[in-house]
């Protein structure tokens, strides 16, 4: 949809203001960005899952409250700098670190702000998680320290990095140790994030990749982005993929959906020492016994990744490692395409270009 402000005071946002009603596209205030603030003009903002989960818990789910504007994968240009910003300029293209810390805590100094230690007085998680946030023609950023420069990748499509790329990236550099030549990577459930993992663990590592999911189509785009080895996901497939490493099973299994049974197949399928690390929040369990999981295995959930993390996924973009699959709607299309993203419509990312 044509950007631009309406008048000097107003945009268009899309926005949850209720807990369980479906968001709405209202007019709001342009933010004026004050000291140590940055305003962004939105390039693109990443439709995600988990604003779906966002749409559909309960209010005492997060200690967040409505109304704040979605939207938390986000990257664009630098509007204007409030007073103290140094060190950016007008016009130029950045991606917004999404996980907004304290900035200060040890977590925070070493880039970790996904993991801050004041998360719990701070509440808000983020901008689109709590906060106003990129579904928006403009987006208010609270210090500079959140933003990474792009360089030559276009904000409108570089937005999914932020979180759809980034989050994949931090889950597997944590197991990059065990992803020698011989190895085996299993990426359960190929969507936005399965498609990047397939990607970022090509790039990465010497591992085999497996890719299993229950849609034949979303196993043609693993393939089609390296994948060697694709899975239909059915009662076969933990005698399947035991059988394709030689009975040792998998180094790493990352389970992007997180259910019941993507969290079973993904236990019984891992190696020795193997690492499960659940991505997905469709609010799975696993059983626990003492003989239930091969010895040395560690099970992982994981949130977000680092800023310098983010650096490291930009420069893999810039060298033309993560094909970014989007599809790019306006705001005015966002409700709908929502629905689809609910329905496993969405082939790839979809963001919206503002
Ligand atoms: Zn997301
Ligand atoms: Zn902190």
């Amino acid at each position: 949809m044509a950007g631009g402000l309406r008048d000097n005071r107003s945009m268009l946002a899309y926005r949850l203001t209720e807990w369980q009603e479906p968001p709405e596209l209202v007019e709001v205030p342009v933010p004026e960005p004050g000291p140590g603030e940055v305003l962004i003009k939105v390039g693109g903002a990443g439709l995600c899952h988990s604003d779906l989960h966002l749409m559909e818990w309960p209010a005492d789910a997060l200690p967040i409250d409505p109304p704040f504007t979605l939207g938390h994968e986000n990257a664009g240009w630098i509007e204007k700098l409030g007073d103290g910003v140094t060190g950016f300029e007008p016009g130029q293209p950045v991606s917004v670190y999404g996980p907004w810390g304290c900035g200060r805590c040890r977590a925070c100094r070493l880039s970790r702000e996904d993991y801050c230690e004041k998360q719990a007085e701070i509440g808000d998680f983020g901008g689109g998680i709590g906060l106003d946030g990129g579904m928006a023609e403009y987006m208010l950023v609270p210090s500079s320290r959140l933003l990474i420069p792009l360089g030559e990748l276009d904000p409108r499509d570089a937005a999914p990095l932020s979180d759809a790329a980034l989050t994949p990236y931090h889950a597997v550099k944590r197991s990059l140790h065990r992803l020698v030549p011989g190895s085996t990577a299993v990426v359960i459930g190929i969507g936005g994030l399965g498609q990047m993992a397939v990607q970022i663990i090509g790039a990465l590592s010497a591992a085999r990749t497996v890719a299993v999911d229950t849609a034949a189509d979303k196993l043609e785009a693993a393939e089609a982005l390296g994948a060697e080895h694709t899975m239909l996901a059915d009662e076969a497939s933990v005698e399947a993929l035991r059988e394709l490493t030689g009975g040792s099973g998998a180094e790493l299994v990352l389970d992007v959906v997180g259910s019941d049974e993507t969290l079973a197949l993904a236990s019984q399928v891992l190696a020795f020492e193997g690492d499960l690390t659940v991505l997905g929040l469709a609010g799975g369990t696993i059983e626990y016994g003492a003989m239930s999981l091969p010895w040395g295995a560690r099970i992982a959930t994981t949130y977000w990744g680092t800023a310098v993390e983010l650096m490291e996924v930009l420069d893999l973009a810039r060298a033309g490692r993560l094909e970014i699959r989007t599809e790019r709607v306006g705001l005015d299309g966002v409700a709908d395409a929502y629905d689809r993203l609910r329905r496993g419509e969405i082939d790839g990312l979809s963001l919206i270009h503002i």
